[in-house]
């Protein structure tokens, strides 16, 4: 019994628990759940008193089995407080852990390091600046909103995010906004520090969009790096590039799960990702590797995977036909890449062998075509005619019309002319 007092003693009174109950408002907070529960205590000894009572005005025999009952629930009770105490050493413990990380952003700001991120703090850091600038534009108008002489043109550029130079320096200015005006330990310098990088990092980004042509509407001298997509340089077009860049590294490398988190968690649809794709699958094609076979391995899981070529595309046909030849040569190797070949060769031919077939009878009908303009122009009727019968059997079954033999023609003109 005595060790179960000495228990309840040192838990109420914080004693031999380390840092409890002291000054500060964890120990506040500790003694004012300790205040409530010496009410509960108070009540406690209440409810003993009448117990006592009870058996007092009872025989002997009942006052013997009330106090086996009191005991029972004198125990059951200083348990119960035991609890509270713990409860409450807890909470204090709590408390304190809050206080310290409140400290921790007492804290002078760090420096960003983009160099040192993975892609998840970039997103991160992206959208933090993304978030942050409408404020800054809002407070810092008109010195920042326009670039002199060029009224209603933004000094920072939309596409900022797209330009790790200007990501820098931007970050740069945040880590000073938040020194002077954001932490507890600022000093008047920090002020001073903050206009001074304002306007020497505005300075910098104003250079950069000039040297990149950020602000150009002009075709002949258009932006750096965007191109065809100038309305798209948001910061969140941006975080979306990088994540849908993530979401082909793990399906290239197989990693359907981590893929299939990435879609939802950053809201991916299925026609951005396919557009994103059909970008990856020209840039396969015309990377050095594309005639190798990691470069027809990543070709052909892409167009079995998002059909980055119409099933109907006559202008591929040459080309898929050459692939698919290149799938079967790497599955008759026997090295470790061949069953891969085989098995991305299977949903190719199921999308697009009958566009390979078609193309195939197309291939035979144009030099009969040939042959038949000739005859026309001789004026050879009856040749004319055999020839027609000649082209319609070929093409029976096929489905094809007029503009599809265009479109081969033109094609394999186009590919004699090359060589
Ligand atoms: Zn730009």
């Amino acid at each position: 019994m005595a060790d179960a007092d000495d228990e309840l003693r040192r838990r109420l009174t914080g004693a031999g628990a380390s840092h409890s109950g002291g000054a500060g408002p964890a120990g506040e907070q500790t003694m004012l759940a300790l205040s409530m529960v010496s009410g509960d205590v108070r009540e406690l000894q209440l409810r003993l008193d009448r117990l006592a009572e009870q058996v007092e005005q009872g025989d002997a025999r009942t006052a013997e089995g009330a106090r086996e009952r009191l005991q029972q629930e004198t125990e059951a009770l200083r348990a119960e407080l035991v609890a509270v105490a713990q409860t409450v050493t807890e909470l204090g413990e709590t408390v304190e852990a809050l206080g310290a990380e409140e400290e921790e952003k007492e804290k002078p700001p760090r420096p960003w390091d983009w160099e040192a991120m993975d892609w998840r703090q970039e997103v991160e850091a992206i959208r933090t600046l993304a978030e942050w600038l409408p404020q800054l534009h809002a407070a810092w108008r008109p010195a920042l909103s326009t670039v002199p002489d060029k009224a209603q043109t933004p000094l920072v550029p939309e596409c900022w995010a797209e330009h790790p130079d200007m990501r820098r320096a931007l970050s740069a200015l945040y880590v000073a906004y938040q020194q002077a005006y954001k932490v507890k330990k600022r000093r008047p310098h920090h002020e001073t520090d903050w206009y001074r990088a304002l306007h020497e990092r505005l300075g910098d980004i104003t250079q950069l969009a000039s040297a990149y042509r950020c602000h150009s509407a002009s075709e002949d001298k258009p932006h750096m790096l965007l191109r065809g997509e100038r309305q798209e340089a948001g910061a969140e077009r941006v975080v979306q590039r990088m994540v849908l860049a993530q979401l082909h590294e793990a399906e290239a490398a197989g990693r359907t799960d981590d893929a299939l988190a990435l879609r939802e968690e950053f809201d991916l649809d299925d026609e951005t990702v396919r557009v994103f794709m059909a970008e990856r699958f020209r840039a396969v094609l015309s990377a050095p590797t594309a005639s190798q076979p990691v470069g027809r391995l990543e070709s052909a899981r892409l167009l079995a995977d998002y059909q980055v070529v119409g099933a109907d595309d006559l202008r591929w046909a040459q080309w898929l036909s050459t692939l698919m030849q290149d799938l079967e040569a790497i599955g008759h190797r026997g090295d470790d890449l061949s069953g891969l070949a085989r098995q991305r060769l299977e949903p190719l031919l199921e999308v697009y062998g009958p566009l390979l077939r078609k193309y195939d009878a197309i291939r035979k009908v144009i030099p009969i075509l040939v042959e038949q303009r000739a005859a026309s122009e001789a004026g050879d009727e009856h040749q004319v005619r055999h020839l027609q019968q000649r082209i319609a059997a070929e093409i029976q079954g096929h489905d094809i019309t007029d503009e599809d033999i265009q479109v081969v023609w033109e094609e394999r003109r186009a590919a004699r002319k090359k060589h």
